[in-house]
């Protein structure tokens, strides 16, 4: 990995260090489509900010802004919850994005603080279980993302320490017919392989087709007739087969369709009412 150097303005960190290099500590930086090389370039030129970190992570590169061999001040408080400190950590920023009003952190940054991270537990010989969130030293809420979320966090976790070609399932929320629902995913090349056994929470069905010794899925707008339609559809049903004349098929075909049975009602509703 090919890490730029832009030293930090010397008023924003502490020469040297009074404890060995322990723990790291993950950050975000709550801006919106801010960059490593922007960040380290602030900090560099405008002193006094009684803040500051060693690393500035973004989609495509990262910079280093203090030197791991001094102190960088990005976990200092008055009360801790953990053993870290600034004297013994060192703090990675990772440059933020707000989406929908709320702060993510994109899977290239991730993936790329997964690999610094990787990197530096590995120099300084530290355990995944001395990597942690600014949060898990102060309570603040940073990154904050991994906090509303710690599901987040955990999959971070998991890429610590995963080996190079190993898959890792991991939880993700996706969207169908604009519900939440979690599923199973491994994540390889960019990509995102669903686990066929999640569907079904998403309303898909799955079976195994005996006749063509195939697995089947049938997606929930396309689900399977279901013949106990309840009194008021049966009515509309009988509406509109005596008034509009329409065979069995295409009520099947109509009641297939997700809102199907909605749709019948209404129709009836309407030619009722004309
Ligand atoms: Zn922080």
């Amino acid at each position: 990995m090919n890490i730029p150097f832009v030293q930090a303005h010397s008023s924003n960190y502490q020469k040297g260090r009074s404890a060995t290099i322990q723990w790291i500590v993950v950050h975000y930086t709550a801006n919106d489509g801010d960059t490593d090389a922007g960040n380290a370039s602030y900090f560099s030129r405008t002193p006094n900010l009684s803040a500051s970190a060693h690393y500035f992570v973004d989609e495509d590169s990262v910079t280093q802004s203090v030197r791991d061999t001094d102190t960088a001040w990005h976990c200092g408080a008055s009360t801790y919850y953990n053993g870290c400190r600034n004297a013994n950590s060192i703090g990675i920023e990772m440059c933020s994005d707000i989406f929908g009003g709320k702060y993510i952190i994109t899977e290239q940054t991730v993936a790329r603080t997964v690999d610094l991270v990787r990197m530096l537990m590995q120099k300084y010989g530290i355990p995944v279980s001395r990597v942690c969130r600014h949060y898990d030293v102060t309570h603040k809420e940073c990154p904050e993302p991994w906090v509303r979320n710690p599901q987040l966090w955990e999959d971070f976790k998991k890429r610590l320490t995963k080996k190079e070609d190993e898959e890792v399932v991991e939880k993700k929320t996706v969207l169908v017919d604009g519900k939440e629902y979690t599923c199973e995913v491994i994540e390889k090349d960019g990509q995102n392989f669903v686990k066929m056994r999640s569907l079904p929470q998403a309303g898909y069905t799955v079976v195994f087709d005996a006749a063509r010794q195939l697995p089947a899925m049938t997606a929930p707008q396309c689900r399977p007739f279901v013949p106990e339609a309840d009194e008021n559809v049966q009515n509309a049903i009988k509406t509109l087969q005596q008034v509009c004349g329409l065979e069995d098929q295409t009520i099947e075909y109509l009641r297939k369709y997700k809102y199907g049975d909605d749709l019948v009602k209404k129709l009836a509703k309407g030619i009722a009412a004309s």
